[in-house]
């Protein structure tokens, strides 16, 4: 035990939420020391990661639908899930290793805690661990990302009480009614912010001929989209190509607009929290009328997310602090208590 604790001083254990948009990265006893998105830039047609200092993270989401004809900028789990393994395991490499600083000898290699999607399959999770052993870990440990989103969100999960969490990131919307420390009821969509940026970039098609790229529908997201009316309405200038032309061009939306574009994403997480509460033991359901729903995941920010969710389910929908780090706070919690918990969580060395 108290080697262990030495150990862990050397090889700074870290918490890791592999996100389908953003990675964050926390280490014991420093909060959060990574927050980048997952983002890897490689040549064209192969799975080799540009070896210029830049291809993963910040520098490669630049490259998004701009890279030259020989380099492409790729998001290893697009849709909620890995979608290539080997970039996958390149880019958490390259994440453990920017946070390590250097090379990780043996005696100094960490522990990792590493929140997946709860819809992840037995191949995936096994995927999710060998990468990381790969990529420098000494052990690996898997938690349910509702979980850490929860406890990241300070919700009272030991307790004999229902807690209830909707983490709404880039590919997955999770939503986990969670009581004594364990996911009670779970459900795992894979509609949340990417499908509303998608859902941006085909109405600019329908309406308007204007064909935008997938950076500028989340940016219009960012800046005037949302789920409910606002109390001022607003518009915003938007740049393309004309579909007919061919040539840019640009034009104005407005902000009923883009909530009229968003219906039918925001529409399927609206369907999947009230499912989710319909499958709910009612003591649990009765505990949920006291304490509420809490948002995570930057999905949370979409503006009147919260209104329309407390429309749906009559219940009270707050927004945690901070709700992008949420997942990564909740790993930080699992590394302080590694050595009390780690009996109950899944490892490398568990069999599926
Ligand atoms: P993941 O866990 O899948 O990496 P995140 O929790 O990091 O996802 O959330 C990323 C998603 O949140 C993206 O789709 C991004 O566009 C969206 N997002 C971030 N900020 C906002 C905001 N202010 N309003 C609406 N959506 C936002
Ligand atoms: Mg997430």
């Amino acid at each position: 035990m108290i080697f262990n604790h030495i150990l862990g001083m050397f090889s700074a254990d870290m918490g890791i939420d592999l996100g389908t948009c953003n990675t964050l990265v926390c280490v014991r006893g420093q909060g959060i020391v990574l927050n980048e998105p997952s983002v890897v830039a490689v040549r064209r047609g192969t799975n080799h990661v540009l070896r210029n200092g830049n291809a993963v993270g910040l520098m490669a989401k630049e490259m998004l639908g701009k890279t030259p004809g020989s380099i492409t900028a790729i998001r290893p789990l697009k849709d909620g899930v890995i979608a290539d393994f080997d970039i996958t395991e390149a880019m958490l490499g390259y994440f453990i290793r920017k946070v390590h600083g250097g090379r990780l000898s043996s005696f100094r290699r960490p522990r990792v805690v590493i929140a997946i999607p709860s819809g992840i399959t037995a191949v995936e999770k096994r995927a999710v661990l060998s990468s990381a052993e790969r990529a420098g870990a000494r052990r690996v440990y898997l938690v349910y990302e509702p979980m850490a989103a929860a406890i990241g969100a300070d919700l009272p999960v030991v307790e004999p009480t229902a807690s209830m969490i909707v983490d709404i990131g880039g590919g997955t919307t999770e939503v986990a009614i969670i009581s004594l420390g364990d996911i009670s009821v779970c459900e795992s969509v894979r509609v949340a912010g990417d499908d509303m940026d998608e859902a941006i970039v085909s109405y600019m098609k329908r309406t308007y001929n204007l064909m935008v790229g997938e950076q500028t529908a989340e940016r219009i997201k960012i800046d005037i989209g949302s789920a409910s009316p606002m109390e001022t309405e607003r518009t915003m200038e938007v740049r393309g190509r004309d579909m007919i032309s061919g040539l840019p061009r640009k034009t104005v939306i407005s902000s009923e607009e883009v909530r009229e574009a968003l219906k039918e994403p925001i529409g399927s997480i609206i369907d999947t929290v009230t499912r989710t509460l319909e499958m709910a033991e009612p003591e649990l359901a009765a505990d949920l009328v006291d304490n509420g729903i809490t948002l995570a995941g930057g999905g949370a920010l979409l503006r009147g997310m919260d209104t329309v969710l407390s429309n749906a389910t009559g219940l009270d929908v707050r927004i945690a602090d901070d709700p992008l780090t949420c997942v990564a706070r909740g790993t930080a919690v699992y590394l302080e208590n590694l050595e009390l918990w780690k009996e109950t969580m899944e490892s490398d060395q568990d069999e599926f």
